[in-house]
Protein backbone atom coordinates (compact mmCIF):
# COMPACT_ATOMS: atom_id res chain seq x y z
CA UNK A 1 0.00 0.00 0.00
CA UNK A 2 1.34 3.39 -0.89
CA UNK A 3 1.64 5.37 2.88
CA UNK A 4 0.54 9.26 2.12
CA UNK A 5 2.98 11.59 2.58
CA UNK A 6 2.14 13.78 5.73
CA UNK A 7 2.78 17.76 5.41
CA UNK A 8 2.71 18.28 8.39
CA UNK A 9 1.61 22.30 8.22
CA UNK A 10 -1.45 24.04 7.04
CA UNK A 11 -0.37 25.84 3.56
CA UNK A 12 -1.52 29.22 3.59
CA UNK A 13 -0.97 31.95 0.52
CA UNK A 14 2.72 33.45 2.09
CA UNK A 15 3.19 29.42 2.40
CA UNK A 16 2.04 27.86 -0.55
CA UNK A 17 1.89 23.99 -0.91
CA UNK A 18 2.91 21.90 -3.70
CA UNK A 19 0.02 19.50 -5.71
CA UNK A 20 0.14 17.85 -8.22
CA UNK A 21 -1.68 20.29 -10.69
CA UNK A 22 0.42 23.08 -9.27
CA UNK A 23 1.08 25.44 -6.37
CA UNK A 24 -2.25 26.15 -3.83
CA UNK A 25 -2.48 28.99 -2.29
CA UNK A 26 -4.63 29.05 0.38
CA UNK A 27 -6.42 32.18 1.37
CA UNK A 28 -8.11 32.82 4.64
CA UNK A 29 -10.59 35.54 4.46
CA UNK A 30 -10.46 37.68 7.45
CA UNK A 31 -13.26 37.87 9.91
CA UNK A 32 -14.74 34.50 8.06
CA UNK A 33 -16.09 36.88 4.97
CA UNK A 34 -14.80 38.77 1.41
CA UNK A 35 -16.91 41.39 0.29
CA UNK A 36 -18.14 41.64 -2.92
CA UNK A 37 -14.96 43.48 -4.91
CA UNK A 38 -12.68 40.95 -3.04
CA UNK A 39 -14.26 37.74 -3.85
CA UNK A 40 -14.39 39.48 -7.49
CA UNK A 41 -10.97 40.00 -7.15
CA UNK A 42 -9.66 36.51 -6.27
CA UNK A 43 -11.91 34.79 -8.94
CA UNK A 44 -9.89 37.36 -11.32
CA UNK A 45 -6.84 36.65 -9.87
CA UNK A 46 -7.28 32.85 -9.88
CA UNK A 47 -8.23 32.55 -13.70
CA UNK A 48 -5.15 34.81 -14.30
CA UNK A 49 -2.52 33.01 -12.27
CA UNK A 50 -4.13 29.70 -11.33
CA UNK A 51 -5.58 27.23 -13.58
CA UNK A 52 -9.81 28.65 -12.60
CA UNK A 53 -10.40 26.26 -9.96
CA UNK A 54 -10.62 27.31 -6.40
CA UNK A 55 -11.57 24.96 -3.23
CA UNK A 56 -13.73 25.75 -0.31
CA UNK A 57 -12.22 23.66 2.22
CA UNK A 58 -13.15 22.07 5.72
CA UNK A 59 -12.48 24.83 7.90
CA UNK A 60 -14.03 27.58 5.50
CA UNK A 61 -10.72 28.84 3.59
CA UNK A 62 -10.24 29.22 -0.47
CA UNK A 63 -7.86 27.49 -2.02
CA UNK A 64 -6.08 28.66 -5.57
CA UNK A 65 -5.43 25.76 -7.47
CA UNK A 66 -2.44 25.37 -10.47
CA UNK A 67 -0.37 28.19 -9.55
CA UNK A 68 2.98 28.61 -11.09
CA UNK A 69 6.39 29.89 -9.88
CA UNK A 70 6.15 32.11 -12.52
CA UNK A 71 2.35 33.54 -11.38
CA UNK A 72 2.67 33.33 -7.58
CA UNK A 73 4.19 36.03 -7.35
CA UNK A 74 1.65 38.40 -9.20
CA UNK A 75 -1.35 36.42 -7.12
CA UNK A 76 0.37 37.40 -4.12
CA UNK A 77 0.65 41.48 -4.94
CA UNK A 78 -2.62 41.22 -5.92
CA UNK A 79 -4.38 39.31 -2.79
CA UNK A 80 -1.64 41.84 -0.96
CA UNK A 81 -3.68 44.85 -2.44
CA UNK A 82 -6.88 43.38 -1.45
CA UNK A 83 -6.06 43.35 2.18
CA UNK A 84 -6.41 39.53 2.02
CA UNK A 85 -2.76 39.09 3.70
CA UNK A 86 -1.23 38.26 6.58
CA UNK A 87 1.94 40.58 7.97
CA UNK A 88 3.57 37.16 8.12
CA UNK A 89 3.98 33.42 7.74
CA UNK A 90 4.07 32.54 11.74
CA UNK A 91 0.62 35.03 11.69
CA UNK A 92 -0.81 33.76 8.97
CA UNK A 93 -0.44 30.19 10.12
CA UNK A 94 -1.61 30.66 13.85
CA UNK A 95 -4.80 32.58 12.03
CA UNK A 96 -7.15 29.41 12.21
CA UNK A 97 -10.04 31.01 12.55
CA UNK A 98 -13.94 30.17 11.70
CA UNK A 99 -16.63 31.85 12.20
CA UNK A 100 -20.28 31.24 12.29
CA UNK A 101 -21.51 32.66 9.46
CA UNK A 102 -25.42 33.61 11.48
CA UNK A 103 -23.88 36.53 12.84
CA UNK A 104 -25.65 39.93 12.78
CA UNK A 105 -24.09 43.28 12.04
CA UNK A 106 -23.37 45.07 15.26
CA UNK A 107 -23.97 42.11 17.33
CA UNK A 108 -21.13 40.23 19.63
CA UNK A 109 -20.20 38.07 17.53
CA UNK A 110 -18.99 40.62 14.84
CA UNK A 111 -16.68 42.12 17.42
CA UNK A 112 -15.48 39.08 18.28
CA UNK A 113 -13.51 37.89 14.82
CA UNK A 114 -11.11 40.65 14.65
CA UNK A 115 -10.46 40.92 18.53
CA UNK A 116 -9.02 37.15 18.49
CA UNK A 117 -7.21 37.94 14.91
CA UNK A 118 -5.77 41.01 16.87
CA UNK A 119 -5.11 38.35 19.78
CA UNK A 120 -3.30 36.14 17.86
CA UNK A 121 -0.92 38.32 15.78
CA UNK A 122 0.33 39.98 18.50
CA UNK A 123 3.85 39.43 19.04
CA UNK A 124 3.78 37.66 22.31
CA UNK A 125 0.68 35.36 21.48
CA UNK A 126 1.40 31.51 21.70
CA UNK A 127 3.09 29.96 18.91
CA UNK A 128 0.31 27.09 18.49
CA UNK A 129 0.46 24.14 16.42
CA UNK A 130 -0.19 24.96 12.65
CA UNK A 131 -3.41 22.85 12.58
CA UNK A 132 -4.64 24.54 15.76
CA UNK A 133 -7.79 26.44 15.61
CA UNK A 134 -10.45 28.56 17.27
CA UNK A 135 -14.62 28.70 16.66
CA UNK A 136 -16.57 31.45 17.26
CA UNK A 137 -19.66 30.01 17.04
CA UNK A 138 -21.31 32.69 19.64
CA UNK A 139 -24.80 32.09 17.98
CA UNK A 140 -27.84 31.59 20.15
CA UNK A 141 -27.60 28.12 19.08
CA UNK A 142 -24.03 26.63 18.32
CA UNK A 143 -23.49 25.52 14.32
CA UNK A 144 -19.99 24.74 14.32
CA UNK A 145 -19.33 21.91 16.88
CA UNK A 146 -18.37 19.37 14.05
CA UNK A 147 -15.74 22.13 12.61
CA UNK A 148 -12.45 21.35 13.02
CA UNK A 149 -11.40 23.50 16.23
CA UNK A 150 -9.28 23.32 19.48
CA UNK A 151 -10.56 26.10 21.15
CA UNK A 152 -14.25 27.01 20.88
CA UNK A 153 -16.32 30.09 22.10
CA UNK A 154 -19.82 29.32 22.42
CA UNK A 155 -23.02 30.16 24.44
CA UNK A 156 -24.89 27.93 27.10
CA UNK A 157 -27.96 26.97 27.11
CA UNK A 158 -28.86 30.19 28.98
CA UNK A 159 -26.92 32.33 26.66
CA UNK A 160 -24.25 33.10 28.81
CA UNK A 161 -20.45 33.13 26.95
CA UNK A 162 -18.35 30.26 27.60
CA UNK A 163 -14.90 29.26 26.70
CA UNK A 164 -14.87 25.63 25.31
CA UNK A 165 -11.61 23.38 24.97
CA UNK A 166 -12.39 21.21 21.82
CA UNK A 167 -12.79 17.51 23.70
CA UNK A 168 -14.57 18.65 26.87
CA UNK A 169 -18.39 19.02 27.54
CA UNK A 170 -17.69 21.72 29.31
CA UNK A 171 -16.79 25.12 29.66
CA UNK A 172 -15.82 28.16 31.56
CA UNK A 173 -18.00 31.17 32.26
CA UNK A 174 -16.36 34.34 30.62
CA UNK A 175 -17.72 37.55 29.14
CA UNK A 176 -17.70 39.88 26.30
CA UNK A 177 -15.21 41.88 27.83
CA UNK A 178 -12.70 38.98 28.67
CA UNK A 179 -13.32 35.88 26.46
CA UNK A 180 -10.68 37.09 24.00
CA UNK A 181 -8.28 37.34 26.77
CA UNK A 182 -9.56 33.87 28.49
CA UNK A 183 -9.12 31.69 24.91
CA UNK A 184 -5.41 33.50 24.66
CA UNK A 185 -4.77 32.49 28.16
CA UNK A 186 -6.43 28.90 27.28
CA UNK A 187 -4.12 28.50 24.32
CA UNK A 188 -0.84 28.95 26.90
CA UNK A 189 -2.11 26.60 29.17
CA UNK A 190 -2.33 24.06 26.00
CA UNK A 191 1.22 24.84 24.98
CA UNK A 192 2.87 24.30 28.66
CA UNK A 193 0.44 21.12 29.24
CA UNK A 194 1.19 19.43 26.19
CA UNK A 195 3.99 17.00 25.50
CA UNK A 196 4.34 15.88 21.61
CA UNK A 197 0.16 16.51 21.30
CA UNK A 198 -0.67 19.12 18.40
CA UNK A 199 -4.39 19.07 19.06
CA UNK A 200 -6.27 20.34 22.43
CA UNK A 201 -8.56 16.85 22.03
CA UNK A 202 -5.78 14.94 22.10
CA UNK A 203 -4.03 16.63 24.78
CA UNK A 204 -7.65 16.05 26.80
CA UNK A 205 -7.74 12.20 25.53
CA UNK A 206 -4.31 11.70 27.07
CA UNK A 207 -5.15 12.53 30.37
CA UNK A 208 -4.75 16.45 31.26
CA UNK A 209 -7.23 17.92 33.50
CA UNK A 210 -8.58 21.33 32.64
CA UNK A 211 -8.76 23.89 34.97
CA UNK A 212 -11.66 23.82 37.47
CA UNK A 213 -13.02 26.31 36.45
CA UNK A 214 -14.52 24.53 33.30
CA UNK A 215 -17.81 23.25 34.38
CA UNK A 216 -20.75 24.53 32.56
CA UNK A 217 -22.04 22.34 30.37
CA UNK A 218 -22.13 22.65 26.59
CA UNK A 219 -25.35 22.99 24.87
CA UNK A 220 -25.23 19.99 21.92
CA UNK A 221 -25.79 21.31 18.53
CA UNK A 222 -29.32 20.19 16.87
CA UNK A 223 -29.19 22.81 13.83
CA UNK A 224 -27.69 21.08 10.94
CA UNK A 225 -27.81 23.82 7.72
CA UNK A 226 -28.59 23.56 4.64
CA UNK A 227 -29.01 25.13 1.12
CA UNK A 228 -31.40 27.90 1.08
CA UNK A 229 -32.64 31.39 1.85
CA UNK A 230 -32.15 32.46 5.51
CA UNK A 231 -32.94 35.87 7.05
CA UNK A 232 -29.39 36.34 6.38
CA UNK A 233 -29.41 35.67 2.71
CA UNK A 234 -28.93 32.79 0.40
CA UNK A 235 -26.76 29.59 1.96
CA UNK A 236 -25.45 27.64 -1.50
CA UNK A 237 -23.83 24.45 -1.30
CA UNK A 238 -20.81 23.48 -3.61
CA UNK A 239 -20.26 19.87 -4.49
CA UNK A 240 -16.77 19.15 -2.94
CA UNK A 241 -16.68 21.95 -2.30
CA UNK A 242 -15.69 23.35 -5.72
CA UNK A 243 -16.06 26.68 -6.80
CA UNK A 244 -14.92 27.65 -10.69
CA UNK A 245 -13.81 30.99 -11.05
CA UNK A 246 -16.87 31.92 -12.79
CA UNK A 247 -19.52 30.60 -10.23
CA UNK A 248 -17.37 33.02 -7.22
CA UNK A 249 -17.94 35.62 -9.65
CA UNK A 250 -21.16 34.98 -10.26
CA UNK A 251 -21.82 35.20 -6.34
CA UNK A 252 -19.98 38.10 -5.93
CA UNK A 253 -22.40 40.00 -8.03
CA UNK A 254 -25.16 39.43 -5.71
CA UNK A 255 -23.21 40.23 -2.59
CA UNK A 256 -20.26 39.53 0.07
CA UNK A 257 -19.91 36.05 1.01
CA UNK A 258 -19.40 34.42 4.20
CA UNK A 259 -17.23 31.38 4.67
CA UNK A 260 -18.90 27.50 5.78
CA UNK A 261 -17.16 24.45 6.97
CA UNK A 262 -19.58 22.90 5.44
CA UNK A 263 -18.79 23.34 1.86
CA UNK A 264 -21.49 25.80 1.40
CA UNK A 265 -21.59 29.61 0.97
CA UNK A 266 -23.49 32.40 2.26
CA UNK A 267 -24.97 35.44 -0.22
CA UNK A 268 -25.24 38.37 1.73
CA UNK A 269 -28.75 39.55 1.38
CA UNK A 270 -29.46 37.18 -1.41
CA UNK A 271 -33.54 36.54 -2.13
CA UNK A 272 -32.50 34.56 -5.07
CA UNK A 273 -29.71 33.67 -7.53
CA UNK A 274 -30.63 33.47 -11.21
CA UNK A 275 -28.22 32.06 -13.51
CA UNK A 276 -25.03 30.85 -11.45
CA UNK A 277 -24.14 27.98 -11.98
CA UNK A 278 -22.20 25.81 -10.02
CA UNK A 279 -24.08 25.96 -6.78
CA UNK A 280 -26.82 23.90 -5.39
CA UNK A 281 -29.58 24.91 -3.85
CA UNK A 282 -31.63 22.00 -3.55
CA UNK A 283 -31.20 20.99 0.62
CA UNK A 284 -31.67 17.36 -1.14
CA UNK A 285 -29.04 16.61 -3.55
CA UNK A 286 -27.26 13.43 -2.47
CA UNK A 287 -24.36 15.30 -3.74
CA UNK A 288 -24.76 17.81 -0.11
CA UNK A 289 -23.77 13.72 1.19
CA UNK A 290 -21.06 13.25 -0.55
CA UNK A 291 -17.64 14.52 0.42
CA UNK A 292 -14.18 13.77 -2.35
CA UNK A 293 -10.76 14.96 -2.05
CA UNK A 294 -9.10 16.60 -4.85
CA UNK A 295 -7.34 13.07 -5.90
CA UNK A 296 -5.96 12.36 -9.11
CA UNK A 297 -4.33 13.90 -10.84
CA UNK A 298 -4.72 16.97 -9.55
CA UNK A 299 -3.37 15.55 -6.01
CA UNK A 300 0.51 13.67 -6.61
CA UNK A 301 -0.93 11.12 -3.83
CA UNK A 302 -4.25 9.92 -5.56
CA UNK A 303 -4.77 6.61 -6.40
CA UNK A 304 -7.73 7.58 -8.78
CA UNK A 305 -9.98 10.41 -9.96
CA UNK A 306 -12.22 10.77 -6.88
CA UNK A 307 -14.82 13.34 -8.08
CA UNK A 308 -16.06 11.85 -11.21
CA UNK A 309 -16.33 8.86 -9.08
CA UNK A 310 -18.23 10.23 -6.34
CA UNK A 311 -20.59 11.73 -8.45
CA UNK A 312 -21.27 8.27 -9.81
CA UNK A 313 -21.81 6.98 -6.63
CA UNK A 314 -23.83 9.74 -5.64
CA UNK A 315 -26.66 8.79 -7.87
CA UNK A 316 -26.85 5.39 -5.74
CA UNK A 317 -26.28 6.67 -2.12
CA UNK A 318 -29.20 5.89 -0.03
CA UNK A 319 -31.41 8.33 1.65
CA UNK A 320 -29.51 9.60 4.73
CA UNK A 321 -26.33 7.91 4.04
CA UNK A 322 -23.02 9.67 3.71
CA UNK A 323 -20.22 8.89 1.85
CA UNK A 324 -16.28 9.83 1.62
CA UNK A 325 -14.58 9.04 -1.31
CA UNK A 326 -10.77 9.78 -0.62
CA UNK A 327 -7.96 9.17 -3.61
CA UNK A 328 -5.68 7.56 -0.79
CA UNK A 329 -5.62 6.80 2.40
CA UNK A 330 -4.60 10.04 3.92
CA UNK A 331 -8.28 11.02 4.00
CA UNK A 332 -7.55 14.79 4.23
CA UNK A 333 -11.16 15.69 2.90
CA UNK A 334 -12.53 14.08 6.30
CA UNK A 335 -10.68 12.97 9.08
CA UNK A 336 -13.02 11.38 10.59
CA UNK A 337 -15.36 8.00 10.75
CA UNK A 338 -18.34 8.26 7.88
CA UNK A 339 -21.18 5.60 7.25
CA UNK A 340 -19.48 4.67 3.98
CA UNK A 341 -15.59 5.65 3.15
CA UNK A 342 -14.18 4.47 -0.46
CA UNK A 343 -10.74 4.78 -0.17
CA UNK A 344 -8.47 4.85 -3.40
CA UNK A 345 -5.09 2.37 -4.10
CA UNK A 346 -3.22 0.62 -6.40
CA UNK A 347 -5.06 -2.57 -5.97
CA UNK A 348 -8.31 -1.14 -6.65
CA UNK A 349 -11.29 0.43 -4.54
CA UNK A 350 -11.11 -0.11 -0.45
CA UNK A 351 -14.90 -0.14 0.93
CA UNK A 352 -15.04 0.86 4.59
CA UNK A 353 -18.05 0.53 6.75
CA UNK A 354 -18.33 3.25 9.39
CA UNK A 355 -14.73 3.95 9.17
CA UNK A 356 -12.00 6.13 8.47
CA UNK A 357 -9.95 6.57 4.69
CA UNK A 358 -7.09 4.71 6.89
CA UNK A 359 -9.36 2.11 8.41
CA UNK A 360 -8.81 -1.84 7.84
CA UNK A 361 -11.61 -1.98 4.50
CA UNK A 362 -14.40 -4.60 4.82
CA UNK A 363 -13.71 -5.02 1.32
CA UNK A 364 -10.45 -4.44 -0.75
CA UNK A 365 -9.65 -3.97 -4.31
CA UNK A 366 -13.05 -3.61 -5.66
CA UNK A 367 -14.60 -1.52 -9.08
CA UNK A 368 -16.54 0.78 -9.51
CA UNK A 369 -19.29 -1.10 -10.29
CA UNK A 370 -18.83 -3.13 -7.28
CA UNK A 371 -18.89 -0.34 -4.88
CA UNK A 372 -22.61 0.34 -6.60
CA UNK A 373 -23.99 -3.05 -5.95
CA UNK A 374 -22.83 -2.50 -2.55
CA UNK A 375 -24.00 1.00 -1.32
S1 LIG B 1 -6.64 12.09 0.55
FE1 LIG B 1 -6.91 12.89 -1.51
S2 LIG B 1 -6.19 15.00 -1.48
FE2 LIG B 1 -5.42 13.98 0.39
S3 LIG B 1 -3.38 13.25 -0.18
FE3 LIG B 1 -4.79 11.56 -0.60
S4 LIG B 1 -5.41 11.81 -2.74
FE4 LIG B 1 -4.46 13.73 -2.09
Amino acid sequence: MTVPQIKGYCPGALRPMQSGDGIVVRIRPFNGRLRRAQADGIATLAAAHGNGMIDLSSRGNLQIRGVTEATYPALIEGLRRMGLLDPDEAIESRRNIIVTPFWQTGGETEALAPALTEAISAADAPAIPGKFGFAIDTGRQPVLQTASADIRLERDAGGGLILVADGSDKGKAVSIETIIDEAMALARWFMETRTDQNRMAALLRDGAALPADHFIPRQKQTHVPAPGYTPLGAMVGLAFGQLPVKTLASLAKQGGLRMTPWRMLLVESARELPGVDGIITDPNDPLLRVIACTGAPRCAQGQAKTRPLARTLALHLKDGAFLHVSGCAKGCAHPKPTHLTVTATPDGLNLIRDGRADDAPDRAGMTPEEIIKAL
